[in-house]
């Protein structure tokens, strides 16, 4: 099977959903922060974006199920009235005959558990929130998962550059298993093939890891880009950007360093930005060594943190990282 279906249907739910998330940021960003708590635009942005990828791949895949972050449950709410009717607002600027109906019942299709048999899609709508809220990196990420194995990944960053990492324009990645990592300009233009960089020296790399302390140790990467001799300072990037920035070859590694041992990470997070980066030529695996185990639901319950390397480097930095989490009291 080539899954050219899967992969054109993926990729347009993508782009209609980074289009929403976009509009909802700069009406957001432009009206400037007035309320730092007030989460409502993601939320909107979330919503519409889990009802628009829900819409477009019930219409060319009505049987599969879709396992996303969010449920209804809330828009339905009386006290909620406001935030559904923008919702509906947002997501109808980009399909106009969409119902209220639609719209709430395309949001709760997502609501499969995934697991080890069959063939699902995962979904986040809106990766990297706090990102998409400070106007930085966010990824609306959709992957197919088939028996337990990632077939292919669709990753769309509305504010990556192709060229750079910040400026304006966003890059979209696709991968199918087998068939590479290929990238284009959101807007417009040709695929090209990515690789991951082609460099065996720590010294030389360049480290990514989350914007947000709490969610991997800004303090363990510290150790360990020290213990490796790396030279650039890590860089700090909200949502699976990160992986997006691997798989084309600007950064070279990215760690996930579990800042609590109770966390257990969600497939949404992991599946399309892990498809990629190994269709680009590099590794993923959990700090073990393992592989992601996409076979436990919705969450990685069999890994802890993450390793992402462009494969040269996977051996010598996993070594860093158990030196340094052994070391810890
Ligand atoms: P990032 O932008 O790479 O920091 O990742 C964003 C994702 O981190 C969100 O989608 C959350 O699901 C996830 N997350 C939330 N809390 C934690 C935590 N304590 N440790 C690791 N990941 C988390
Ligand atoms: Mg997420």
């Amino acid at each position: 099977m080539s899954y050219e279906t899967e992969r054109r249907v993926a990729f347009e739910a993508v782009i209609k959903a980074c289009k929403l998330c976009r509009a909802v940021q700069a009406a957001h960003l432009a009206g400037g922060v007035i309320d730092k708590e007030d989460k409502s635009p993601v939320t909107v942005a979330d919503f519409g974006a889990q009802a628009l990828v829900s819409d477009h791949l019930a219409a060319a895949f009505p049987y599969d199920p879709l396992v996303g972050e969010e449920d209804s449950a809330l828009l339905r709410q009386p006290q909620n009235t406001t935030l559904k009717e923008t919702v509906i607002r947002n997501v109808r600027t980009i399909i106009p005959r969409l119902s209220e109906k639609d719209i709430l019942a395309a949001i709760d299709r997502a609501n499969a558990a995934g697991g080890p048999k069959g063939r699902f899609w995962a979904l986040d709508p809106i990766d990297g929130t706090k990102g998409f809220l400070r106007g930085d990196q966010y990824a609306v990420a959709l992957a197919l998962i088939e028996d337990g194995l990632l077939r292919l990944g669709v990753l769309g960053c509305p504010s990556l550059p192709l060229l750079s990492i910040q400026g304006q324009g966003g890059s979209l990645f696709v991968a199918v298993r087998g068939q590479g990592a290929f990238i284009r300009d959101i807007d417009r233009g040709e695929e090209r093939e990515i690789r991951v960089a082609d460099i065996a020296s720590a010294s030389e790399a360049l480290f990514c890891e989350s914007f947000e302390s709490s969610h991997s140790s800004h303090d363990d990467m510290s150790d360990i880009v020290k213990l490796l001799g790396v030279r650039k300072p890590p860089l700090r990037m909200d949502s699976q950007a990160k992986y997006g920035l691997l798989a084309r070859g600007d950064g070279t590694v990215y760690l996930r360093l579990p800042t609590r041992k109770s966390y257990v990470e969600k497939i949404w997070d992991h599946a399309a930005g892990c498809i990629l980066v190994e269709e680009a030529g590099g590794m993923v695996t959990d700090l073990a060594g393992n592989p992601l185990d996409f076979t436990q639901g919705k969450t990685l319950l069999k890994n802890k943190g993450v390793i992402a390397t462009n494969g040269k480097l996977h051996d010598a930095v996993m070594k860093a990282v158990h030196s340094v989490i052994r070391d810890q009291p």
